[in-house]
């Protein structure tokens, strides 16, 4: 089969023929009818290397995937061939408390896990590719009726990332409060939909780049911002000069990590999701009062199947550009070059 491979850090991908993958007792093999580009391979790509994360490449990429189950290894039950499922990312041991609450994405036995602290795509093979391997039908979510795998692939990490954030913090998003979403690319524009799906906050966005501002307000922003000097005043003007409730912030570099401190609100929440690297200085007067500062790593299981849940009935529904496998670096390239918009789903197989 085609396999789109990270062979060593700090290189570009490629697309090479590799073997089938088998299923052993316990296993299932996917058809990939999506996977997600997502950012981070980005990140993995140029910036990662030895030493950093506890796996090395060779692996094949794509950690957002979703398809058709193909293959099934002795001893699996509760999935049928043919079966359209969303493939869940963070593999965990699935054994230890916070797996057995679905939350593999915070493992805490991760000596356990298929790979310390990834899955597919990250450290172990990924979904760029015709068909994946998938450790355990535990780590396999039903696709709802009416929800294809192209849109369900990048609701397993684009949508399901910023799912946790926002859910997380629904107690704080009452009718009267304002979120600001920061960065509406794969996963902000779909923050914008899952705060409108989901809360009455009103929305504001901000972006570097006019398209995704207009995508943005198209999907229901109430504001649309760029980061230039008068941010902060434009965002806190529309909160009455009291700030943002909730903030996402979903680049995470020095300066929007500063924007989202500057806006915030007594009481608020926040979250910093993009891995950018930029720091905050903090001590007792960098935050209004009972601010609380925090990062969060993708979302649970149970999370997941809310989320299709609610694409399923179209309250979400991912802006989408499909490529074929061939074309996957060259996706890569486009959201590297700041061309991308929404998700990029690579396409291997159309139908299961
Ligand atoms: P993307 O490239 O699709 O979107 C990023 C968006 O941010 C683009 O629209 C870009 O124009 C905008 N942007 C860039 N600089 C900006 C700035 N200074 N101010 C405002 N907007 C700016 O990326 P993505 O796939 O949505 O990923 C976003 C980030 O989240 C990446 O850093 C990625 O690695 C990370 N990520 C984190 C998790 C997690 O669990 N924490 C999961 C997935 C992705
Ligand atoms: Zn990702
Ligand atoms: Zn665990």
């Amino acid at each position: 089969m085609r396999a789109v491979r990270l062979m060593e850090w700090k290189s570009d991908p490629v697309l090479v023929e590799v073997d089938d993958p088998v299923p052993g007792p316990g296993q299932v093999v996917v058809r990939i009818g999506g996977a997600g580009a997502c950012h981070s391979d980005l990140h993995l790509m140029r910036e990662f290397e030895a030493g950093l994360v506890p796996w090395n490449p060779p692996f094949t990429l794509g950690h957002e995937n979703a398809g058709w189950v193909h293959a099934l290894g002795a001893d699996v039950s509760g999935v049928e061939l043919g079966q359209p499922v969303a493939v869940y990312g963070p593999w965990g041991c699935g054994a230890c408390p916070r797996c057995l609450l679905g939350m593999e994405n915070y493992c805490e036995d991760v000596a356990h896990a298929p790979v310390p602290g990834g899955g597919g795509g990250l450290g172990m093979d990924g979904g760029m590719a015709d068909l994946m391997l998938v450790p355990s039908p535990r780590l396999l979510v039903p696709l709802p009726d009416g929800l294809d795998p192209v849109d369900a692939a990048p609701l397993t990490d684009a949508g399901l990332t910023p799912y946790h954030a926002v859910r997380r913090s629904w107690p704080k998003l009452v009718p009267g409060s304002v979120a600001v979403v920061i960065g509406v690319g794969g996963l902000g524009h779909l923050a914008v939909q899952i705060l409108k799906a989901t809360t009455a906050a009103r929305v504001v966005a901000v972006d570097t780049r006019a398209e995704p501002l207009a995508l943005a307000a198209n999907e229901g922003a109430d504001l649309t911002v760029e980061p230039d000097a008068s941010a902060v005043a434009v965002i806190r003007e529309t909160t009455g000069g009291r700030g943002a409730d909730v903030v996402l912030d979903f680049v995470g570099s020095e300066s929007t990590i500063a924007l989202g401190a500057a806006v915030s609100r007594f009481l608020g929440d926040v979250t910093v999701v993009g891995i950018a690297g930029g720091t905050f200085p903090f001590n007792f007067f960098a935050l209004p009062y009972e601010v609380s500062l925090q990062t969060t790593y993708w979302g649970s299981r149970p999370e997941l199947v809310e989320l299709l849940e609610l694409a399923a009935r179209g309250l979400v529904r991912p802006t989408v550009t499909t490529f074929p496998l061939e074309e996957a670096v060259h996706a890569y390239h486009l959201m590297e070059a700041g061309s991308a918009l929404g998700r990029q789903v690579i396409v291997p197989s159309a139908r299961g």
